[in-house]
């Protein structure tokens, strides 16, 4: 039994193998109640043997499972779903099996000594094929953290997890293919994002949220694990045929000062309200055309230092090149709302593009973001400027544009700040600019990704979920009902 890790297409993931046995055994076990993986105890095995490895398993939704959980021989945890998304993972006598049954009276006939039988979203390998479920879950295509389970042709059992937001993670058409070149011919996707986590010896070990979950997949074993922490070469190294994106939303929530005056209606906006609606639009369509690999540097509703900001662009930046591709090929957006004096004076106003120097490159992207954004709207430019003082353009290895959109206290542009027109618009036209940029001619596919991005968004149960957890891991549910409203307001 041995826990390593190992470097795969810029992501860092963990891996820990392990054959199961008399004395080595695999559990499903969780309660009705979130708790951290190293939290979850199954006592019965407890009793005889020690945990040796953890990984998240199931989606969940408030403190319930979603997707079918049977576990320990007899116990319904939650019902299952004949939804087309969800394939049962079995366990039965040291077998793992995946099955798109979704009737539990026919999978009890059929494994009649399985110790968890437990549906999950994202089928990855059956029978030593990649091989994917028909419907999909709307994040799996892309870039997330991920946790699988899998395992191989002579029994032996893969736990995987990745670390979170700092790598570039995988889609699932991705994680299918590292889980079969790990060797596994039976291998389906966990919960991911937030929720990736594996544990040696009750501790966590991938970097992410340490996020509660509802249940796990557990190793306990009288043995000692073999801890490997070398990291060995890059299993899948290849260059990428896309561009790098690299999305900074400017500000925390709360970040003091970052927002408007006081509104006639007695409201006030906060920066990032707009700036983080616009980097997830970017990112959004960015994916869906299908040219660009996207990385928010700053995925957390609280605020990230800049300096945190640019070590994670420089880190992905790095790895990029490491992999064979071009450091060219890579921009750093940063998104913003200015502001002057903090009265609605009628003295700001505009929009103005921020570069490391006027000349090259850097004014070439600076030019096509701002002559773009310029177009829609009806705002005054200020124009590109160099700002060489500017942590963000300073400190970043790569191409870099710090776009400020508007002014917080010019009152037309503050009302504007939650214009879902507006927003949209934005995100749009820097898309646009940075596409002219690296002269891709894409526009008309722009617009109908951009199409079917604004739908996914609205219609989204997932996109939903993910909003409202990032809100309630702060604890900023007071911005819920403002959320909520948002997200009908489509
Ligand atoms: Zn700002």
């Amino acid at each position: 039994m041995k826990y390593y890790t190992k470097r795969i297409d810029s992501t860092d993931c963990h891996i820990f193998e392990f054959m199961p046995d008399l004395d080595t055994i695999l559990a499903c076990t969780g309660e009705s109640t979130l708790q951290k993986l190293e939290n979850i105890n199954h006592d019965w095995h407890e009793k005889t043997k020690k945990q040796i490895a953890g990984i998240n398993a199931s989606y969940f939704w408030g403190n319930n499972p979603v997707g079918g959980v049977y576990v320990d021989s007899g116990y319904l945890r939650n019902n299952f779903s004949n939804d087309k998304k969800w394939s049962t993972l079995i366990y039965d006598g040291g077998v793992l099996s995946i099955d798109d049954t979704s009737d539990i009276a026919k999978l009890k006939l059929k494994y009649p000594r399985a110790s968890f039988m437990l549906q999950l979203g994202g089928k990855l390998v059956v029978d030593g094929k990649i091989s994917l479920n028909s419907v999909k879950f709307d994040h799996s295509d892309y870039r997330n953290p991920r946790t699988a389970i899998g395992q191989k042709l002579d029994g032996t059992i893969v736990f995987f997890a990745t670390d979170g937001r700092t790598d570039r993670g995988f889609t699932i058409a991705e994680l299918a293919k590292v889980m079969l070149e790990l060797g596994c011919a039976t291998a389906i996707n966990c919960d991911g994002g937030g929720s990736s986590t594996m544990t040696i010896n009750k501790k966590m070990v991938n970097t992410n949220e340490n996020r509660k979950v509802i249940n796990g997949f557990f190793c306990y074993s009288a043995k000692e694990v073999e801890e490997v922490k070398k990291k060995s070469d890059e299993v899948i190294k290849k260059p990428s045929k896309k561009k790098l994106l690299l999305l900074d939303d400017g500000h925390g929530t709360d970040t003091s000062g970052k927002r408007t005056p006081k509104l006639p209606n007695n409201t006030i906006i906060k920066e990032n309200e707009f700036n983080r609606r616009v980097v997830d639009l970017i990112e959004d369509t960015a994916l869906k055309s299908g040219l660009f690999e996207v990385i928010q540097v700053a995925p957390e509703l609280n605020d990230v230092p800049l300096e945190t900001r640019t070590n994670r662009a420089n880190k992905a930046y790095d790895d990029w090149v490491k992999s064979g591709n071009k450091g060219s090929d890579v921009v750093y957006i940063s998104v913003h709302f200015n502001a002057l004096n903090g009265v609605f004076d009628g003295k700001s106003g505009g929009v103005e593009s921020l570069v490391y120097e006027l000349r090259g490159d850097t004014l070439r992207l600076g030019q096509a973001i701002h002559n773009e954004v310029l177009k829609g709207t009806r705002q005054i430019s200020r124009g590109v400027k160099a700002r060489s003082d500017l942590w963000v353009l300073r400190r970043t290895k790569m191409l870099a544009c710090l776009v400020e959109y508007g002014f917080m206290d010019k009152l037309e542009e503050a009302r504007l700040m939650l214009n879902k027109e507006f927003q949209e618009e934005c995100a749009r036209e820097t898309l646009t600019g940075i596409c002219k940029f690296f002269d891709i001619k894409f526009e008309n596919l722009i617009e109908d990704n951009w199409k079917a991005a604004i739908r996914a968004r609205s219609d989204s149960a997932d996109a939903w979920i993910k909003k409202i957890e990032r809100l309630s891991q702060d604890q900023e549910w007071k911005y819920l009902p403002l959320l909520i409203e948002k997200l009908y307001a489509k």
